[in-house]
Formats: C-alpha cells, sequence, structure tokens
C-alpha cells in the first residue's frame, strides 16, 4: 500500500488509509462466506496489522514534523524513567549534563546502571556533527557497561546484577537476510545506540548517562573475570578490528598481518592478532611508536610508512592489513607490502574519498574491502575471546566533568589508548 508523502497530504493519506482498510480487507472478511480456507483469513489480518502499524509510525512521524523545532517535541516525549546524561547541544560539540528519560523496563528488555563508558572516536565526530547526521541533544557513548537493575518479564538471557555491556547497536528488523545471518550491523534498519530514532518514535540515547535501557537481543553478557572498565572499548573498538580479522581469514596462526595506525583500534588489533598467534607488523608515521608497539604491545614488527627503503624491503610480505586510519593518507605503499591476494581491509572511515591505484590491484589479485563493527553473535564471542586471553583496551579512565577536555585531547590523539568514562562514580543522578 502506497500512502504518499508529506503533511500536505496527511488528510489524503488517512483517508485512504480507512478505505483501504475497509475495502480491500475487512469487506472480504466480512463477506467471507463460512468455511473460508484459514490461511486467506490470517493473510488479511496481518495485512492488516502490517498497515495499521505503518500508520502509526507515520502519523509519530508528522507529529515531529507538526513543529519547528523537533527537539523540543522530543525533550517533552516523556518516559517514565528519569536519566541524566551529558550531551551536546550544537556542533560546538562541548557536553553539559543532560536531563531526560528513559522507557520503562519493557518484557524483553534489561536496564542496567551504566558504571564506564568508553570514548570512541564515532563520539567525538557526532557531537560536532561532522558527517552532517547530528540530532541535538545528543548523548553519545557506544561502550557501555553496568550492572543490571530490572529484566523484563520474557527476557531469558539476564537477572538482575548480572554484569553486562551495550555496543553500538540497539535494533535491528530481525528479518532481513542479513539479521538471519547475524550481521545486524549490516541491516538496512539497524538502529544506532545514540544518535537515531527508536521504534516509539524517541531519540536514542548514548551511554553517557547513568541508566541504559534495551532489548536483550542487543545486551551483552560480561564475563567475570573481564574488568569493566579495561573491557568498555572492545565493544566497539574490539570487534571493529575482530570480525574483519576473522572474516577475511587473518586469524590463522601462519598469517602475516599489517596493522595501520596505533590508536584506540590499531593496539587492540594487535592484541587480537597476537592471541591468534598472527605476525603482526605495525605501521605508522611516527617513529616514535616503535618501542610501545614491539616491547610493549608484542607487535614482531614495526614499518615508518614515511620511510620508503624500509616500506621497499617489506613489499610483498603481508596477507593482510587491517588500516585503522580514519584521515585520508595513501593506499598505494600500503597495496605494495601485500602478497598475491593480500586484503587490504580498512576499518576507519576518512570524511574524504581515497585515491585507489588500480595496478597493484591487478598485478597479484588484491582485494580492498571495508568492515563495520560485528553482529551481536560475533561480539559476545570476541568478549569472551577477549576474557579468555585476558585482551583488554589501555585505557585512561576519567571523571565525566572531563570529558570535554578529552575530546580536544582525542582530536590530537592524545591518548594512550582510549578514554574511559567512570560513570558509576562520578555522573552523579542530579
Ligand atoms: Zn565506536
Ligand atoms: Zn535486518
Amino acid at each position: 500500500m502506497e500512502l504518499g508523502g508529506g503533511i500536505a497530504n496527511y488528510e489524503v493519506e488517512t483517508r485512504g488509509f480507512t478505505a483501504f482498510i475497509s475495502e480491500s480487507l475487512l469487506q472480504p472478511l466480512v463477506a467471507m462466506p463460512a468455511g473460508m480456507d484459514r490461511g486467506t483469513i490470517v493473510q488479511h489480518l496481518s495485512e492488516m496489522l502490517k498497515c495499521i502499524w505503518e500508520h502509526l509510525l507515520r502519523r509519530i512521524d508528522f507529529a515531529r514534523r507538526l513543529t519547528d523545532d523537533p527537539i523540543e517535541l522530543s525533550a517533552r516525549e516523556e518516559h517514565p524513567v528519569k536519566a541524566i546524561g551529558w550531551a551536546a547541544r550544537d556542533q560546538s560539540g562541548v557536553l553539559s549534563p543532560f536531563k531526560f528519560s528513559r522507557r520503562a523496563t519493557g518484557i524483553n528488555d534489561v536496564t542496567f546502571k551504566v558504571l564506564y563508558c568508553g570514548i570512541c572516536h564515532t563520539d567525538l565526530h557526532s557531537i560536532k556533527n561532522d558527517w552532517g547526521m547530528s540530532k541535538y541533544p545528543l548523548v553519545p557513548g557506544h561502550e557501555v557497561v553496568g550492572i543490571v537493575t530490572k529484566v523484563g518479564s520474557k527476557v531469558q538471557k539476564f537477572k538482575v546484577g548480572d554484569k553486562v555491556g551495550v555496543g553500538c547497536m540497539v535494533g535491528a528488523c530481525h528479518s532481513c537476510n542479513n539479521c538471519a545471518r547475524n550481521l545486524e550491523n549490516y541491516c538496512p534498519k539497524m538502529l544506532l545506540t545514540y544518535n537515531s530514532t527508536y521504534y516509539d518514535g524517541t531519540p536514542t540515547y548514548g551511554g553517557y548517562s547513568n541508566i541504559m535501557v534495551a532489548n536483550e537481543h542487543f545486551v551483552i553478557r560480561w564475563p567475570d573475570n573481564l574488568p569493566l572498565d579495561v573491557g568498555a572499548p572492545l565493544l566497539c573498538a574490539g570487534i571493529t578490528i575482530y570480525s574483519p580479522l576473522k572474516y577475511y581469514g587473518l586469524n590463522k596462526p601462519d598469517m602475516h598481518v599489517g596493522v595501520v595506525g596505533l590508536g584506540g583500534l590499531g593496539h587492540l588489533a594487535v592484541k587480537f592478532a597476537k592471541a591468534f598467534r598472527v605476525k603482526v607488523t605495525v605501521i605508522s608515521t611516527s617513529p616514535g611508536k616503535r618501542s610501545e608497539a614491539i616491547e610493549h604491545l608484542g607487535a614482531d614488527s614495526f614499518l615508518i610508512s614515511t620511510y620508503l627503503d624500509q616500506m621497499q624491503a617489506a613489499s610483498n610480505t603481508l596477507d593482510g592489513i587491517i588500516d585503522t586510519v580514519s584521515a585520508v593518507h595513501p593506499l598505494l605503499p600500503l597495496l605494495n607490502l601485500l602478497k598475491c591476494d593480500g586484503k587490504l581491509v580498512l576499518v576507519g572511515a576518512p570524511g574524504k574519498p581515497l585515491e585507489l591505484p588500480v595496478f597493484p590491484l591487478l598485478s597479484g589479485r588484491k582485494i580492498v574491502a571495508g568492515s563495520a563493527i560485528g553482529g551481536i553473535k560475533e561480539t559476545q564471542e570476541m568478549i569472551d575471546l577477549a576474557a579468555r586471553n585476558k585482551i583488554t583496551a589501555d585505557v585512561e579512565v576519567i571523571p565525566i566533568d572531563y570529558v570535554n577536555r578529552a575530546m580536544e585531547r582525542l582530536a590530537k590523539a592524545d591518548v594512550k589508548y582510549r578514554f574511559v568514562i567512570d560513570i558509576g562514580k562520578t555522573l552523579k543522578d542530579a
């Protein structure tokens, strides 16, 4: 059924909707002779319910557009659970305390007290509207961990007191091909933990807040031996590099993998690759990071990408590269490092297109690929593997009122390697 679009069409849409329900669905049902096949009735009823649902969603959207200031409207939408967080109000990106509300614990929901939340580079891009998609007020945070305080009646995986985490997603359609393959991260209807609109029409708010509510499908069980503060960054940074290492077959012990960029993602890429007993070469523009990469993180070798003789000597040695750099950078020197059939996997998101030289791809059947986080099943697998192998992020734990300074430092890559906000101790319930 087509309902058209736009506020001007709303009346027409409503009349059309009512007529459609009445003529196409109800009348055949009423006129249906006794003994009519049950399947047809069920089909009519389910179509009718689908139409009603779609219409309700449109009404929510219509109501939002009635106001010139949708932020004001969303601020008035009160859920029953009072929450406090830190939000950016505009693209200055300055974060400040923000009172809002969370939905009551639904039958499939888990509510938890947030104890720690990692600061991801995406948070910085989002508060400053670098990608032009930010809706304010915006509460960032998608590396959220804490303790369950309430569970819905149908929740099976969790009970009150359990340690849990929520990463980048809080919703997906559960019926598309990607969802069927446990790849909710590639579901066209995937909902982000913050800066998305939830099914009830309200904004999603992230983990720089004292309380989270999420459908249990998107909640990760937290192993007892994995500390919450140093484990939190695994929920985004960890899965972002774990998933491509595995999917592109770079997790086999005889592999030699390059890691470009030694930041929040890169340092975890080295740690996971070493846990897979893969040979690791860190590729960086900073000569000063050599001892850090080799002595502290356990990388096998180190290349400075601007030293042509070093790069030349290492050409044709790598089976794959995880490229974590989110600034515009040349790909040619990296492609030259790959063996035949080598894979260059991009997990950073430069704001502008990169130049892709094709000749080096042809000569050696090389692949340039991408990857974005991972599905919930794989995220759980990654967290469990991290706990078994004692893989944690190197973090600087900060109080919430340091968060604006932390953002300034993150913009200059002045952190080893992830800021984690101590929400539990420093975000006071106002
Ligand atoms: Zn992230
Ligand atoms: Zn889906």
